[in-house]
C-alpha cells in the first residue's frame, strides 16, 4: 500500500475470466492496482502466463463455431440486451473507471456513452453484413458475395479508456459472429471484468467474450498464437509497432493504433475567447491523457499574446482533485506517469519555454498521495524541445508561434504523428483548404478533439496507426470480416454439349 487508507483486507484479488467465469491464472505474478487520487493500492490483477492465454483462446476457439452459426437475429438480440444494461448501468461503469483511471465522473460517463454509441451502430449488424448479388453475370450463371467472420480475434487496449477503445472493437467483432479475447491494460482492469459480467447477463454464450489480464506476456502469445485470426490494438506508438511487425509476421490480420501529438491551429480571424475555452477543455480533459488531446497549440500571426493570457486564466481556475468531488481535473494514472510529466516540464524550462502556468504548484482536492499534475501552460516552444517532439500524455499545452498559414500547416506536416488535429477560423476557405492539404487522419474546424462518431471511422495517419484499417464504422465490419464471392450456375439440360462433342471447354471462361 502506496499512502491511502485503504486496508490491506479492502484489497481484491483479481481473475482473468474465461469461459464465462473467473479464472485464477498459473503465472504466480501479479500486478497491483491503485486508486490515482489517493495513491491507494486497491486490487492486484494477475499478470497471464502463455499457459493462460492458451486456455484463453482455446475457450474462445470452442465458442466459435456455435456463434457464428447463431442466426443475425439472435446475435443482434443479445447486443440489443447488451445495449439496454449498459445504458442502464453507465453510472456503476463510470464510477469504476474514475477509481483505476482517476478522470472526473462526468468525463468517466462521457467515455461510456461514446463506447456506447459504437455497440448501438452494431446492432445494426445484418444491414452492414450484406453482401452483393449479381443475377446473369454469365449466361445463367450468378455471383455472391459473403463477408464472413475470421475467428478469434484479440484486443489489446491502453489505459487512458478502459471501456471506451475496447468498445471500439469488441461490439463489431462479436456482432460479425467472432469470439473476442480482450487484453485490457494491467493499469485499469476492472472495467473489462465489469464488461464480461454484462454480456453474460445480456445472453451472450460462454467463450464469446474472454478477459486475459496481463503483460507483454500475454501480448505476445496473442500475436503468435495460431488460433488467434487479427488483433486490434491502441497504445503507444513504440509498442503498435511492435505489435503489428510481430502480428503480421505470425499472418495474423492487425491493426494498430498508436501515439500521438495533437495541434490545434489558430488563424487571426478565429473568436479567441471561444478558443481559449476550447484549447482549455483539449488540453486538460481527462488530465491530457487523451489520444486526440491537443498538446500543441499553433497561433498564426499575432494571436498568440492575447490567445495566452485568457489560456492561462481559465487554466489557473481549474478545480484539480478527486475525480469522485466537484473537480475539473483528475490525477494522472500513476506515479510514473505524473514523474514522467514532470520530468517533461523541468526540461521546458530548461530548453526556453516560458513557463506561463506551472502545474506542479497546483492546489489539489484530495485525500492520501495521488499522483497529481494541474494544468501546465508553456509559450514560446519549439519544435526542437522535447515538450514538442514528444507524445507528453498529461496536462501540459505547448504554444508555438508562426506568422503564416502556410508556416502553421508546414509545421502540423512535418510532425511524425498524424492522429488528430484542428483548425479555428472564421475563413471557410482556409478551412478548406486545411482540411484538403493536412496530413492528420481526423480533422476538426473548430471542434477541437474531432473523435468520429461511431458509424464513421476512427484512426490516425503515419506514426499513429499501423495497418490499413481503422477503428469502427464501416472499416471496422470490414476488419473482422472476410469476403468471399461465390460464382454459381445450375445446370440446364438445353445447353449440354459444346466443343469436339466431347461436353468439355478447356478455355479460360469468359462472359458471355
Ligand atoms: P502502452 O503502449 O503502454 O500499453 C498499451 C497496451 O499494450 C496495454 O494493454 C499494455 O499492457 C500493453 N503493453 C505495454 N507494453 C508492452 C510491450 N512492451 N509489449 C507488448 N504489449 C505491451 O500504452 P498506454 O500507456 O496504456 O496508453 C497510452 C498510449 O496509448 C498513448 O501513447 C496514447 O496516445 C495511445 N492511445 C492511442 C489511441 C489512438 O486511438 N491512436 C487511443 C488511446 C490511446
Amino acid at each position: 500500500m502506496t499512502g491511502g487508507t485503504l486496508q490491506q483486507t479492502d484489497v481484491e484479488t483479481l481473475t482473468h475470466w474465461v469461459g464465462g467465469s473467473g479464472l485464477a491464472g498459473t503465472s504466480g505474478r501479479f500486478a497491483e492496482v491503485t486508486d490515482p487520487a489517493t495513491g491507494a493500492v486497491t486490487a492486484t490483477v494477475p499478470m497471464a502466463s502463455a499457459e493462460d492465454a492458451d486456455r484463453a483462446v482455446a475457450a474462445a476457439r470452442s465458442a466459435f463455431p456455435a456463434w457464428r452459426d447463431t442466426s443475425l437475429a439472435r446475435r443482434t438480440r443479445v447486443l440489443f440486451r447488451f445495449r439496454e444494461l449498459l445504458d442502464a448501468r453507465a453510472g456503476e461503469l463510470a464510477a469504476i473507471i474514475t477509481a483505476e483511471h482517476g478522470k472526473v465522473l462526468a468525463d468517466a460517463a462521457g467515455e461510456v456513452a461514446r463506447g456506447q454509441e459504437v455497440v448501438e451502430f452494431a446492432c445494426g449488424a445484418p444491414h452492414l453484413l450484406k453482401g452483393s448479388a449479381t443475377e446473369n453475370a454469365s449466361t445463367g450463371v450468378d455471383v455472391t458475395s459473403l463477408r464472413q467472420p475470421l475467428g478469434v480475434v484479440g484486443v489489446i487496449s491502453p489505459f487512458n479508456f478502459p471501456a471506451m477503445v475496447p468498445m471500439w472493437f469488441f461490439p463489431i467483432a462479436i456482432a460479425a459472429g467472432n469470439c473476442v479475447v480482450l487484453k485490457p491494460s494491467e493499469k485499469v482492469p476492472s472495467a473489462a471484468l465489469w464488461i464480461a459480467r454484462l454480456w453474460a447477463e445480456a445472453g451472450l454464450p460462454d467463450g464469446v467474450f474472454t478477459v486475459l489480464h496481463g503483460d507483454r506476456t500475454a501480448v505476445d502469445a496473442l500475436l503468435t498464437h495460431p488460433d488467434v485470426a487479427a488483433v486490434s490494438f491502441v497504445g503507444s506508438t513504440a509498442v503498435a509497432r511492435h505489435v503489428y511487425e510481430t502480428g503480421t509476421a505470425h499472418g495474423k490480420r492487425v491493426q494498430a493504433l498508436g501515439g500521438a501529438k495533437n495541434h490545434m491551429v489558430v488563424l487571426p480571424d478565429a473568436d479567441l475567447d471561444v478558443v481559449a475555452d476550447q484549447a482549455v477543455n483539449a488540453g486538460f480533459g481527462s488530465a491530457g491523457e487523451r489520444c486526440m488531446a491537443v498538446s500543441a497549440l499553433v497561433a498564426v500571426g499575432g494571436v498568440a499574446d492575447a490567445l495566452v493570457e485568457r489560456i492561462a486564466a481559465r487554466a489557473t481556475a481549474l478545480r484539480t482533485g478527486d475525480g469522485r468531488r466537484s473537480c475539473d481535473m483528475g490525477p494522472l494514472v500513476s506515479a510514473a506517469a505524473r514523474d514522467r510529466v514532470t520530468g517533461y516540464v523541468e526540461a521546458g524550462v530548461a530548453d526556453g519555454a516560458t513557463l506561463v502556468v506551472d502545474g506542479r504548484s497546483t492546489p489539489v482536492d484530495a485525500d492520501g498521495a495521488g499522483f497529481f499534475v494541474g494544468p501546465t501552460l508553456f509559450d514560446h516552444v519549439t519544435t526542437d524541445m522535447s515538450i514538442y517532439t514528444d507524445e507528453i500524455f498529461g496536462p501540459v499545452l505547448s504554444v508555438l508561434r508562426v506568422d503564416t498559414y502556410d508556416e502553421a500547416l508546414a509545421l502540423v506536416n512535418a510532425n511524425p504523428y498524424g492522429n488528430g488535429t484542428a483548425i479555428f477560423t472564421n475563413d471557410g476557405g482556409a478551412a478548406r483548404r486545411f482540411r484538403t492539404e493536412v496530413e492528420v487522419g481526423m480533422v476538426g474546424i473548430n471542434v477541437p478533439v474531432p473523435v468520429p462518431a461511431a458509424y464513421y471511422s476512427f484512426g490516425g495517419w503515419k506514426g499513429s496507426l499501423f495497418g490499413d484499417t481503422h477503428a469502427h464504422g464501416a472499416e471496422g465490419f470490414h476488419f473482422f470480416t472476410r469476403g468471399k464471392v461465390v460464382t454459381s450456375r445450375w445446370a440446364d439440360p438445353a445447353a449440354r454439349g459444346g466443343t469436339g462433342g466431347t461436353g468439355v471447354d478447356l478455355g479460360f471462361p469468359r462472359n458471355v
